[in-house]
């Protein structure tokens, strides 16, 4: 019995059967409007989203949307619950939502919400795409030239919350340990933290970066680390990620090193090329030689910095999209958070939820609705009809509302 989710009875639920996912024409996906302008930009997308599949299909397939709760809408409902239970088991039950920004609820005995729901649902990837649309603002001069995805560990690394504060017990039993057991050394109450990265799971982050190459047609997967200095730590996760290439994908990958000894520097056709960078490097590699890379894997931390700066490169996070993934539940989502100070003006950009809808279209397999939105996207900010913040970059642009931005690409499809 749920309290106030309710499923559309028109549609059927996407099941997975034997590892894959089977869509029904009707399929159920379910939604989290969001805080702040999160029901703004979600309307709007909403309607995009909507027409693009109807353009598309004629009729034929249709997305039968169920609403579901989280955030300060579902405290409202729900006494107070942010994250509802009945919520985690649709998201669960659904295998594909999709949801705006959460407000993070102070002393709401959260972290983030965001980090619960990754917690909860184990998704394990986050998965940002970082591309450029012609006429989009960027600091770049070939912007053009980005085009990669970004795989980010979510569950691990330096974020995984084993923190020790200076000063108290459990910090100063974690000290004494470190100092007299084994040979440790640092200054006084000093404030510590463990980095946790596993063989599972940087294996299966790595897994599932090297078979979205595989399915999409990609040249290479780069290894992110700085395991020159953490060795056992970063170091090991490039190791491991080498290893799940040539244990699981041996028939399809090649180091990068063979592609040199073996291959002359000419990838074979149909192979990924496996190769790693460290992580500071990779950031000026992507400002100065972004071609060069394709879907990139990275722990917890280095994804955090790298896709933000990815994402700067191409318009900044109010278009960049994204998705936390498990094995089977996807959640697609707006990688920025609530801009408060934008709620309820219908004033935004809503390009990040949008193009996370898209990704969320690819991932069900209705590629047509997804390249329709797309094309329409790019030709309605060719003509440089934009939202607020990309008219105060563009010169001659008309600034159109939130609402007024949905309606251009819906015309235009
Ligand atoms: P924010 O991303 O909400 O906003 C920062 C600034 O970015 C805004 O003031 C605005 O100028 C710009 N911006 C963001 N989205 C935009 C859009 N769609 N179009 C145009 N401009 C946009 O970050 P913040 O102010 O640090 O955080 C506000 C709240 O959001 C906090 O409660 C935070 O915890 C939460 N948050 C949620 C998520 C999430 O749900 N995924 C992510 C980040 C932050």
């Amino acid at each position: 019995m749920t309290q106030h989710i309710q499923y559309p009875e028109s549609g059927e639920k996407i099941r997975v059967v034997d590892g894959r996912m089977q869509v029904p024409d009707n399929p159920i996906l379910g939604y989290v409007e969001g805080d702040g302008i999160g029901p703004d930009i979600t309307r709007a997308s909403m309607r995009i989203w909507d027409a693009a599949v109807e353009k598309a299909y004629g009729g034929k397939r249709k997305v039968h949307w169920a609403e579901l709760y989280m955030g300060e809408k579902a405290a409202g409902l729900y006494d107070g619950d942010y994250f509802p239970a009945e919520t985690q088991e649709a998201l669960e039950d659904l295998i594909v939502s999709i949801k705006g920004p959460l407000t993070t609820p102070v002393g709401g005995g959260f972290r983030s919400l965001n980090v619960a729901l990754r917690q909860k649902l184990d998704l394990y990837a986050c998965v940002r795409p970082v591309r450029h649309y012609d006429g989009v603002p960027s600091p770049l001069q070939k912007p053009e030239e980005v085009d990669v995805v970004i795989f980010r560990e979510n569950t691990e690394d330096v974020y995984a919350g084993l923190e020790y504060q200076s000063g108290t017990d459990e910090n100063r039993k974690l000290a004494k340990f470190l100092r007299e057991e084994m040979g440790a050394t640092f200054f006084d109450d000093a404030g510590l933290g463990v980095k946790p990265i596993s063989p599972f799971g940087s294996k299966r982050l790595v897994r599932k970066a090297i078979q979205y190459a595989i399915d999409n047609n990609r040249e290479s997967v780069t290894l992110v680390h700085k395991g020159n200095i953490m060795k056992f730590t970063e170091g090991a996760f490039r190791s491991w990620g080498y290893e799940v290439a040539r244990e699981e994908f041996g028939d399809v990958t090649i180091t990068e090193d063979e592609l040199y000894s073996t291959y002359g520097g000419k990838r074979p056709e149909g192979k990924i090329v496996i190769k790693d960078r460290i992580a500071d490097i990779i950031f000026q590699l992507m400002l100065l030689r972004p071609n060069d890379f394709d879907v990139l894997a990275t722990m917890n931390l280095n994804g955090d910095y790298l896709s933000d700066a990815c994402a700067a490169e191409v318009g900044g996070i109010g278009i960049a999209p994204g998705a936390n993934m498990s094995d089977n539940v996807a959640v697609f989502e707006a990688t920025h958070g609530t801009a408060p100070k934008y709620a309820n003006q219908d004033k935004v950009n809503p390009g990040s939820l949008l193009f996370s809808g898209v990704m969320m279209l690819e991932y069900i397999g209705w590629q047509e609705a997804a390249d329709l939105i797309r094309a329409a996207y790019q030709k309605v900010v060719t003509s440089r009809i934009v939202t607020y913040d990309f008219a105060r970059q563009i010169e001659g642009a008309t600034e159109v509302k939130t609402s007024q931005f949905a309606d251009a690409i819906i015309e235009t499809m």
